[in-house]
This record gives structure tokens, C-alpha cells and sequence, in this order.
């Protein structure tokens, strides 16, 4: 028997650049590797205990059916009153919010809503790894607009609406950013919103990252921007600031019109997000948020300690990053073919795992992203390891 093909849709598709790293430091370890990880996005802080008993009591509480499409009413609630307290703009709750299992499904299903076969979407790149994918999974393409690392990675106006064509559709931003660790200023978002509002096109804004900031950085929310609420689709999730990146956690906040649509693939691929995890979701945005201006605390000495392990190191240039977990550093001036072959020898010198930049898309060739979401202990020995393998 010959079985037909896979469908071109998963044929052209490849495997996650930053699982294919997580996966790797895994099956390293379990074959008895002392691998250093610097690769992936995880916190290793435990999610705190009141969102974790919140959760446990949901199960006991047998809590453990189907919720709402659009969440439980509780959650839903705490996530308007978050933009209401902290972003400053009016959401009703079962109009313009779902809650969805990860801010990853909350992406694909705007893409899925958003684009049809043979649109355009602007990214400026270096940019997260899976948006180019989920585009191409929509039957869309991604229009780079690569920022330049010597110009801090600013994002212009300008460059944005060159790259508009009669096909784009949509901006995907970004804010904070992976891997750069950009925060934008109010003049950026504004000038992404202008571009957006002259030319019919959609804003997605993925905010994940949003209460990792660092220093005198503050993050804007783009669709508090005027005129911006009804053209763009906001992401977010608990996954980074409250290190609940296995709950699978998020939600995506936009005008009624869009949402209405958003929830029919919403309904007919995941229907709810769990309904435990929700609970745990409410004690998080309701409950004391100390832990998170710890963690957040944890993280920017990290990035320091990274920074200043690096800075002796002759060929290796960054900037701190103001937000987010990661740090881009440029290796261009290391004499290595490519980003890709450095971190192919680094893991086989000096067994540390960090991503290539070219994950990341155009514009980051030449770059290294080291993640510090991992512990202080890791990154001394990296730090130690790399000092040896330059030696
Ligand atoms: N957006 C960006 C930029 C990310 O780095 C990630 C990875 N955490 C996500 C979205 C997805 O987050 P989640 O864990 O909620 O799916
Ligand atoms: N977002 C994290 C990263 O960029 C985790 C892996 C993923 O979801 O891509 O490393």
C-alpha cells in the first residue's frame, strides 16, 4: 500500500528552532551530558504557591469540566480589570477577551482569522521564531522588515510602510521583544499604529513578555494608543511573569468585531482553556504580586551577571536588553562562518546551549541569543565554560 502525501501545508514546514534546542539539552542530559542551557525561555523559578494551591483546590473542588468558549467568568474578569488598572483602557469581559491554552494557540488563531491564502504580514525582524510558521500555516507570507542591532534595533515608521504591498494584511509587533530584548517607546508604537490606521491593516501585538522590564524601560500596550483598540489583537499570557510555562496559559483582548470571529477557531480547535488551570490563571492576576517583582528582580541581576561575564570575552558585543529574558550578542567579529557553526561548537567545546540568531529570522545572522531565565548557577558555568573554550 502507498499511503497519498502529507499535505504541502506541514511539508514545508519545519520543526521548531527553540524546541529543537530544549529537545536536544533534554536528550543530552538523559544520556548523561553536562550540557550548561542557556537555550530556551524557561524560568526556572517555581510558579508561586498561591496560584499553584489555587489550582490544586480546583481540582479537589472538582472543577474539571468544560468552561466557558471564552473563559470562566472569573478569569475573564481579572483580565479586564488588568487593562482597566494597568493599561488604562475598557474591556468587557465576555465581548473582547478569550482564554486560551497558551499565548501560542492565542496567536495561531489570530493568524488563522486574520490571513488568507496569499496575504502579507510585516514582522520586523530578528522575531520569534514560530510567527513565520503559523503565517505559512494560514497560507500567508511574512514581508521582514529587519532592524538594524547598530542602530539598537529602533523600529521606524518609515521602514514599516515600505513594506507594505496591496497583499499585507497585517503588522505583527513584538513588545518586549525576543530575542532582542527591545521595549519600544511610545513614539515607536505610535508610529506602528499610524502606518496601520492610514492603510486598512491589522495590529498584532504579542505582549508575553510585558512585565519582564527592566530599569527605566516601560512597556506600552499598543492598543492603548488612540484609534488603536479597534484594529488591534493584543497577546498575552502567564507563561513568563508568573513561570507558568506548563499550564499553558493565555488569552488574546481585541474589539468585539474581531473577537467574535477569533472565537469560531477558538471553539472548533481547543473549545476551552482547562478549566483548574483558569483558576490558577485568577489567583495569579488577583493574588500578591511581590513574586513577580522578585523574579523580575532575579532576572535583571542575571542579565547583569551575564553581561559582565561576557564583556572580557574580545569579540563578543551587547547591549543590556531592557526587557524580556534574552540577550543578543553579536559574535560577528569572532571569525566563525556562521551564528549557526558558533553555537555548534560551543555546545561541542564547551557544552553550553544557546540559539543560533538565524533562528530568528532576517537580520540575525552574526548574533548568538543567550536565554537567562535559567538559574545563577547556570550562568557562572557558562560564563566559566566560555572563558576556558576561548582560552
Ligand atoms: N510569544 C513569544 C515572543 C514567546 O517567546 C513565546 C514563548 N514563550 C510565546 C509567545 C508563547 O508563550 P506561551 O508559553 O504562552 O505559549
Ligand atoms: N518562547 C520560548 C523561547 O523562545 C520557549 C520555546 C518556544 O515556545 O518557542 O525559547
Amino acid at each position: 500500500m502507498r499511503l497519498h502525501a502529507f499535505s504541502k501545508r506541514v511539508e514545508n514546514l519545519e520543526l521548531s528552532e527553540t524546541y529543537a534546542i530544549l529537545d536536544m539539552v533534554r536528550s543530552l542530559r538523559e544520556q548523561g551530558e553536562d550540557i550548561v542551557d542557556l537555550g530556551g525561555g524557561e524560568p526556572d523559578f517555581r510558579t508561586p504557591n498561591h496560584v499553584v494551591d489555587a489550582a490544586v483546590e480546583a481540582l479537589s473542588d472538582g472543577d474539571t469540566h468544560y468552561t466557558p468558549s471564552r473563559g470562566t467568568k472569573a478569569l475573564l474578569d481579572a483580565v479586564a480589570h488588568k487593562y482597566k488598572t494597568e493599561h488604562g483602557f475598557d474591556l468587557a469581559a465576555d465581548k473582547n477577551i478569550i482564554v486560551t491554552p497558551s499565548a501560542k494557540h492565542a496567536l495561531f488563531i489570530t493568524l488563522m482569522t486574520l490571513l488568507d491564502q496569499g496575504d502579507e504580514i510585516i514582522i520586523p525582524t530578528p522575531s520569534w521564531v514560530s510567527y513565520k510558521a503559523m503565517a505559512a500555516m494560514a497560507g500567508a507570507t511574512v514581508k521582514a522588515v529587519p532592524l538594524d542591532g547598530k542602530n539598537g534595533f529602533m523600529l521606524e515608521a518609515d521602514a514599516l510602510e515600505q513594506a507594505i504591498t496591496p497583499r499585507t494584511k497585517a503588522i505583527l509587533i513584538n513588545n518586549p521583544n525576543n530575542p532582542t530584548g527591545r521595549v519600544l517607546t511610545r513614539e515607536e508604537v505610535t508610529g506602528v499604529v499610524q502606518v496601520a490606521l492610514k492603510h486598512g491593516l491589522y495590529i498584532i501585538s504579542d505582549e508575553i513578555y510585558e512585565k519582564v522590564i527592566y530599569g527605566q524601560a516601560r512597556h506600552i500596550s499598543i492598543a492603548s494608543i488612540e484609534g488603536a483598540q479597534d484594529i488591534t489583537v493584543t497577546i498575552s499570557g502567564f507563561s513568563k511573569a508568573y513561570a507558568m510555562t506548563g499550564w499553558r496559559l493565555g488569552y488574546v483582548v481585541s474589539c468585539e468585531r474581531i473577537s467574535n470571529e477569533l472565537l469560531k477557531v477558538h471553539q472548533h480547535t481547543v473549545g476551552c482553556a482547562g478549566s483548574f488551570i483558569q483558576r490558577g490563571g485568577v489567583a495569579a492576576l488577583k493574588g500578591c504580586q511581590h513574586r513577580i517583582a522578585d523574579m523580575v528582580t532575579s532576572y535583571q541581576k542575571r542579565r547583569d551577571r551575564l553581561i559582565e561575564g561576557l564583556q572580557s570575552i574580545a569579540g563578543i558585543r551587547c547591549v543590556a536588553p531592557e526587557g524580556a529574558l534574552y540577550l543578543f550578542a553579536s559574535i560577528a567579529d569572532l571569525g566563525f562562518e556562521n551564528s549557526l557553526a558558533f553555537t555548534r561548537w560551543l555546545l561541542s567545546t564547551a557544552k553550553v546551549a544557546v540559539t543560533p540568531g538565524t533562528a530568528f529570522g532576517e537580520g540575525g545572522e552574526g548574533y548568538i541569543r543567550l536565554s537567562f531565565a535559567g538559574s545563577d548557577e547556570a550562568i557562572d558555568e557558562a560564563i566559566r565554560r566560555f572563558h576556558q573554550a576561548f582560552k
